[in-house]
């Protein structure tokens, strides 16, 4: 994704690093974090971007790691029971981000080219809380995700001949 940095937020500071959240969150259910999850986080957490199981073991694969296809589909479950990372349901595919560390946002998500932007919106907050109110709901979150298709794809898929006539 060539515009990766312009379509994402700025971390937040978080005390604990994503692998000791999941070492206490592995723990709690009696379980070990193993080399391979261990691997799994380091890699995951190193950038943040959306990306979808079969993306995910693609990288690993590529950057030398040898871990199985089955331990990345349930490390990247326990990552989202953790809330370290968020799932979202894109039309096409579920992609995965980070949830741990990163504040709460919104999608855009361009059905030509697959790109997806974030956003911040106040409105979108005041709406859903006032929302809830109305159902006397307590809300934890949202998901908010607009498709369509961005400025560059729309660009491209403008014929210029159009222009020449007028
Ligand atoms: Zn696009
Ligand atoms: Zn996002």
């Amino acid at each position: 994704m060539a515009d990766a940095q312009r379509d994402q937020l700025a971390p937040v500071a978080v005390s604990d690093s994503p692998l000791v959240k999941f070492r206490e969150f592995l723990e709690i259910r009696g379980e070990k974090l193993t080399e391979p999850r261990r691997v799994l986080v380091r890699h995951i957490f190193n950038s943040h971007k959306h990306f979808d199981a079969d993306e995910l073991v693609r990288d690993l694969h590529d950057a030398g790691h040898q871990v199985s296809r089955s331990t990345v589909y349930r490390t990247l479950r326990l990552l989202v029971e953790a809330g370290l990372l968020r799932e979202l349901r894109l039309t096409n595919r579920n992609a995965f981000e980070h949830d741990y560390g990163y504040p709460a946002h919104d999608h855009l998500h361009c059905t030509a080219c697959n790109r997806v932007v974030e956003f911040r919106n106040e409105e979108i907050l005041r709406l859903r809380d006032a929302i809830s109110l109305e159902h006397g709901f307590r809300p934890t979150g949202h998901r908010f995700l607009i498709d369509g298709v961005c400025a560059a794809c729309s660009r491209a898929h403008t014929p210029r001949r159009r222009l020449d006539l007028i």
